[in-house]
């Protein structure tokens, strides 16, 4: 498979919207990347499948990308083709250590970092799933985990991508985490991670989505997009929690957060919490 890497250098404040451009024609490896060094500090970028769709989608991304720089300034993209195998590497040349929350601190496996005790390690390999913990809607969600996960919590996380979110999870304590991603390549990923963690006894990846998962769970994360999420509470995701459980939802831009209160109202979950980073929301909810 042959792909389209589309990247543009902007400002922080131009960077997650850009991103959601980006996400929108092509989700595969949507990545912020953080160049502190630099006059535009970030860089976006995401591949696009060189299939039949291909034109198209790159002539949406460049409108989209047109509009947008009626608001903030943003240079024109740049494109080049790789190869699937260039592609990890390509991501590899741009990761940090990441700090994340209190204790949570994310390795790149080709990087070079000695923890400190009291450091929770996640060592990660992208590859090709979403999920560098460089985006802010995995860091907020990696924060609220850091606060809510309990001891011996059994813990859901949907829309798993590289399995960040449910290392971090299984790291903090939890006994059992379930990750669902219906991107074959994510679930594969995930599961990489997972061993390359050691947490594969605690973390069962699954490649589906909410349909494929039954039981309750104290604790079920979901950093999608926002009318996903919708689209699940609506179809009973509020059932996936123990009475007390909590959900973190996340992935929502600030415009689309009230489709998903709405749809927590419906669900009968309890809005308990909202954080916000730039344009993402992170919202907690309980079930009474
Ligand atoms: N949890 C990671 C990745 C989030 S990206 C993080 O926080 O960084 C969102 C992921 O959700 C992608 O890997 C995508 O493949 C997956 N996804 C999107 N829609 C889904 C659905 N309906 N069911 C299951 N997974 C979905």
């Amino acid at each position: 498979m042959e792909w389209l890497e589309v990247s543009v250098n902007v400002d922080n404040e131009a960077a997650e919207a850009v991103a959601e451009v980006f996400a929108r024609y092509a989700y595969h490896g949507v990545a912020i990347e953080a160049h502190p060094e630099r006059a535009d500090p970030v860089v976006v970028r995401a591949y696009l499948a060189a299939d039949d769709q291909l034109r198209a989608n790159k002539r949406r991304v460049e409108e989209a990308l047109w509009h947008l720089g009626q608001i903030w300034p943003i240079p024109v993209p740049s494109f080049r083709s790789v190869a699937e195998a260039d592609w990890a590497e390509a991501w590899k040349e741009q990761l940090r250590v990441l700090h994340v929350g209190k204790h949570i601190v994310i390795r790149p496996s080709w990087l070079d970092y000695a923890p400190a005790p009291e450091d929770i390690m996640i060592d990660l390999d992208p590859g090709m799933a979403f999920g560098t913990g460089l985006h802010p809607t995995t860091q907020l969600c990696l924060e609220t985990l850091e606060r809510m996960v309990q001891p011996g919590a059994q813990v859901l996380d949907l829309g798993t991508g590289s399995g960040i979110l449910a290392i971090a999870a299984a790291k903090l304590g939890a006994r059992s985490v379930k990750a669902v991603d219906n991107d074959p390549v994510a679930a594969k990923t995930a599961r990489e991670n997972t061993s390359v963690n050691s947490v594969r006894e605690i973390v069962d990846v699954v490649r589906g989505s909410m349909g494929d998962v039954a039981g309750r769970y104290d604790l079920v994360v979901v950093n999608i997009l926002a009318q996903v999420i919708a689209e699940m509470l609506r179809e009973g995701l509020g059932a996936r929690l123990k009475p007390g459980g909590k959900l973190i939802a996340a992935g929502i831009i600030v415009d689309q957060e009230a489709h998903v209160v709405e749809a927590l109202g419906q669900g009968k979950l309890a809005l308990s919490e909202r954080r916000q980073r730039g344009d993402w929301v992170c919202l907690v909810a309980e079930r009474a």
